[in-house]
């Protein structure tokens, strides 16, 4: 395929799909998108950081060829006002995997969040954010170590669908008619309405990520969450469209719950996964009581994102937390902050975020021995106290690096 502006590098071979798995080729050609604020000062960081533990593990046999792809404010600039071209759609679904900084989205108007565009484009449904705790790292917890969570979220329906009917509107009058004098629905004049579609075609290949993803990674619990004592046939409808896939397509992998204290006397029985169901607002107390009853978390869209920044904060914040849009294969891994764009271009913010991002997509194609290489440099990096302004004002005796410093300094320990 041939583009405009993208150039694909010379060398290395892409991603390809076979008998539903990924081939990665030892040369693989990964697509990034620079992001806006202060995406180019991480992603400048983070590539430095990911090439240098790819080098070290695989001594030259494996490396990535990087081809940049453009969106938000750099591409507006290439593309003639085009904040979201479609040949970077095009080449993210031809890559197959690639990783994004942070987009600009203007609050009440201009355009549509161009992260929002891209999860539906690529019907991207699972967004997987892993949280956990690595050893120095500022926390608010008694014992932060205890926190060790994969949230799996629903990104494609919910509240999120944007069906919603401005209060005083011709349609919000037109449905507001009808939910009275059809459905008999009682609610407070001129109130705006929303939709909340919750399918079980989007619910079970949701929860089928997140089982999976269990069993691939020796996982032993899978908790659904949801709000399904008030909102039944939404929020209570996924928690059973979610036991039902665990009982029908992995019936030899799991237990649930209620068969945990029916039939094995609350024991699990060796090498199953328990599928357990909580409910939004007690998970919110648990998960800071008792973080270490959960390991991997599937719910929905609204849920989700209020989840994934309050498991997030208790050990390190959005300048730390990684994260991935995941389709079947197509996968997208970003920064799960913003632009910060009073920071922008100062070489100042923490690259953590986006650079456990690309630790997510190594392991994602496989290559965990220079996931490792980051993961222990930076737990050495900690140790050092050595750290971006974030977390030096959360430290005593922290000695404060710039972003391009603190990937020197995880280099460092990556070559040591
Ligand atoms: P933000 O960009 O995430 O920044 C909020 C605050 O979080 C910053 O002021 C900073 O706190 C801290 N922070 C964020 N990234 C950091 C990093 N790498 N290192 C250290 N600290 C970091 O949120 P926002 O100001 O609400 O949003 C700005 C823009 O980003 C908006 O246009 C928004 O729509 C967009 N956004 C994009 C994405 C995305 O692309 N995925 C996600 C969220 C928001 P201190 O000031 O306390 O140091």
């Amino acid at each position: 395929m041939t583009y405009q502006h993208i150039k694909l590098p010379e060398s290395g071979e892409k991603i390809t799909i076979k008998n539903d798995k990924l081939v990665v080729p030892k040369q693989p050609i990964l697509g990034f998108v620079e992001g806006d604020g202060i995406g180019p000062d991480i992603t400048a960081a983070s590539l430095r950081v990911w090439d240098a533990a790819i080098e070290k593990a695989y001594s030259g046999k494996r490396k990535v060829h990087w081809c940049e792809l453009y969106m938000g404010e750099k591409a507006a600039g290439i593309y003639a006002g085009d904040y979201f071209p479609a040949e970077t759609l095009d080449a993210m679904k031809a890559l197959i995997v690639s990783i994004k900084g942070p987009l600009t989205t203007p609050i009440g108007g201009g355009f549509r969040s161009l992260n929002v565009s891209l999860r539906q484009k690529m019907d991207l449904y699972a967004c997987v954010r892993p949280v956990r705790y690595y050893s120095g790292v500022p926390s608010p917890l008694k014992k932060p170590e205890e926190v060790d969570v994969i949230i799996f979220r629903e990104n494609t329906e919910d509240v999120y669908a944007g069906i919603e009917y401005e209060s005083g509107s011709d349609a919000n009058k037109k449905l507001a008619k009808f939910l009275r004098e059809e459905m008999g629905a009682e609610f407070f004049e001129d109130a705006g309405l929303g939709v909340k579609p919750i399918s079980p075609f989007a619910s079970k290949r949701l929860v089928r990520k997140a089982i999976q993803y269990a069993i691939d990674n020796n996982k032993t619990d899978v908790t659904l969450v949801h709000k399904g004592n008030i909102m039944k046939f939404t929020e209570g409808a996924f928690r059973n469209w979610g036991y039902e896939v665990a009982k029908e397509e992995f019936r030899d992998h799991i237990v649930t719950e209620q068969e945990l204290w029916d039939e094995h006397n609350g024991t699990i029985p060796e090498g199953k996964i328990l599928v357990k169901d909580r409910i939004a607002d007690i998970i919110f107390q648990l998960l800071q009581l008792r973080p270490a009853e959960f390991e991997v978390l599937a719910t929905m869209n609204l849920n989700g994102d209020y989840l994934s920044d309050a498991v997030a904060a208790e050990v390190g914040g959005v300048g730390i937390a990684p994260g991935a849009n995941i389709a079947d294969h197509i996968a997208v891994f970003e920064a799960t902050h913003g632009t910060a764009p009073k920071y922008a271009n100062q070489n100042k913010v923490n690259p953590s975020s986006l650079m456990f991002s690309g630790v997510m997509m190594l392991e994602y194609i496989g290559w965990n021995q220079a996931a490792d290489l980051i993961t222990e440099a930076f737990i050495s990096v900690m140790a050092d106290k050595t750290v971006t302004y974030d977390f030096a004002r959360l430290l005593e005796g922290a000695t404060t690096l710039s972003t391009s410093n603190f990937a020197d300094a995880l280099i460092g320990k990556i070559n040591g």
